[in-house]
C-alpha cells in the first residue's frame, strides 16, 4: 500500500485506486491523464508488460465510462530497446484505445528521444487521430517541431520542461523558458485547432484565456496531482476544459522524490507529513 507520504502525488498502486481517484475528479467535473509510473526499460518483457497494463487501463476507464485519458512514457513502452519495439508497443495501446473511445497522450522524455518520439506518434497518429504529445518550451528546436505537429492531427501539450538538456540544444534561464513558453503558446492558439496547456503558472493560463479569446481555439488546462488542486477544481467550475495528470503505480518512489526535490512548499509538505 503507498505510504500516505506519497498519495498526495499518487494515487495508490494498481487501476482500480486510479480509477477511484477519477470518479472522485470527475465528480468535481476535473478529468484526469492516468499515467501508470515506470519509465527506462531495457528488458522487452517489462515494456510489454506495462503495454498490458495500459490495454487493460483503457479497457477500464471505457468500461466505468469515466473522464480519462492515459499518458504513456517512450522508455515505458520499450523506446530503450528499440524504435521499432517503441512503435510496435504504442500502436497495440493505441489500437485499443481507438476501439475504446479512450484518448492516448504521449509523454516527452529527455532531448535525445525527441526525434523517434515524434516520428512514432506522428506516424500511430495518421491510423487513430485521438492522440496527443507533450513538446518542452525549453527546447530551441521547439517551435520546428510544432510547425510539423499542427500539420498532422496530434493534439499538443505544451510543457515548460522537466529534464535538463544541454545548453547548446535549450534555453536553461527560467526567463528565457518562460518567453519561449509564451511565444510557442501564441503559436499554438494561431496554428492549431486544440491546444493542451501543461502548466501550473498563473501567468500562462491567463494568457491561454486570452488567447482563446483572440483566436478561438479549443484548450484545456493541465496540471499535476498534488499541486494547485482547488486551482484545478476552480477553473472547471469556471467552465474550462481541467485535466489532472495522476500517476499511479508501484513505483511511485522516483516519481515522488522528483516532485519534492523540484519545490520548497513541496519538501516542507514531505517534511511535515513524516514529523505528523
Ligand atoms: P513553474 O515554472 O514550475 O512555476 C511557475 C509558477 O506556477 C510558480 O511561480 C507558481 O506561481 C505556480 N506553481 C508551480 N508549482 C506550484 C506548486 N506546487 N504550488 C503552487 N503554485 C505552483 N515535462 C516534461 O518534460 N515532459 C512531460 O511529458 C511532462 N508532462 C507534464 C504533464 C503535465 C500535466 C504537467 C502539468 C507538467 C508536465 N511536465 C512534463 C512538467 C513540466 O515540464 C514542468 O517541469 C512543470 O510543470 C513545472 O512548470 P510549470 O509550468 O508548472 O511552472
Amino acid at each position: 500500500m503507498l505510504p500516505p507520504i506519497a498519495d498526495r502525488f499518487v494515487a495508490g498502486e494498481d487501476i482500480s485506486t486510479a480509477l477511484d481517484h477519477t470518479r472522485a475528479l470527475n465528480d468535481d467535473g476535473v478529468g484526469a491523464i492516468l499515467n501508470l509510473l515506470g519509465e527506462h526499460y531495457d528488458d522487452p518483457e517489462k515494456a510489454t508488460q506495462d503495454t498490458e497494463t495500459y490495454i487493460e487501463l483503457v479497457e477500464a476507464i471505457a468500461a466505468a465510462d469515466l473522464d480519462a485519458r492515459i499518458s504513456v512514457k517512450p522508455s515505458q513502452v520499450g523506446l530503450d530497446i528499440s524504435d521499432e519495439t517503441f512503435a510496435d508497443n504504442l500502436a497495440r495501446i493505441v489500437d485499443t484505445a481507438a476501439d475504446v473511445g479512450v484518448f492516448v497522450w504521449v509523454d516527452m522524455e529527455d532531448h535525445t528521444t525527441i526525434d523517434a518520439t515524434l516520428d512514432a506518434v506522428i506516424d500511430c497518429a495518421e491510423d487513430h487521430p485521438d492522440m496527443g504529445l507533450c513538446v518542452q518550451a525549453n527546447m530551441k528546436r521547439t517551435r520546428d517541431d510544432l510547425r510539423r505537429l499542427v500539420e498532422t492531427p496530434v493534439t499538443v501539450r505544451l510543457v515548460k520542461g522537466a529534464y535538463d538538456p544541454p545548453k547548446r540544444l535549450a534555453y536553461t534561464d527560467k526567463a528565457d523558458v518562460n518567453r519561449a513558453y509564451r511565444e510557442n503558446l501564441a503559436y499554438l492558439f494561431e496554428h492549431a485547432d486544440h491546444v493542451a496547456v501543461g502548466s501550473h503558472d498563473p501567468e500562462m493560463i491567463e494568457r491561454a484565456k486570452e488567447l482563446h479569446d483572440a483566436y478561438g481555439t479549443g484548450f484545456e488546462i493541465q496540471m499535476l496531482m498534488g499541486v494547485r488542486e482547488d486551482e484545478q477544481r476552480d477553473i472547471a467550475s469556471a467552465g474550462y476544459e481541467s485535466y489532472q495528470y495522476v500517476p499511479f503505480g508501484d513505483k511511485w518512489l522516483s516519481y515522488f522524490y522528483r516532485r519534492v526535490r523540484e519545490r520548497k512548499e513541496n519538501a516542507l509538505f514531505a517534511v511535515r507529513a513524516l514529523l505528523s
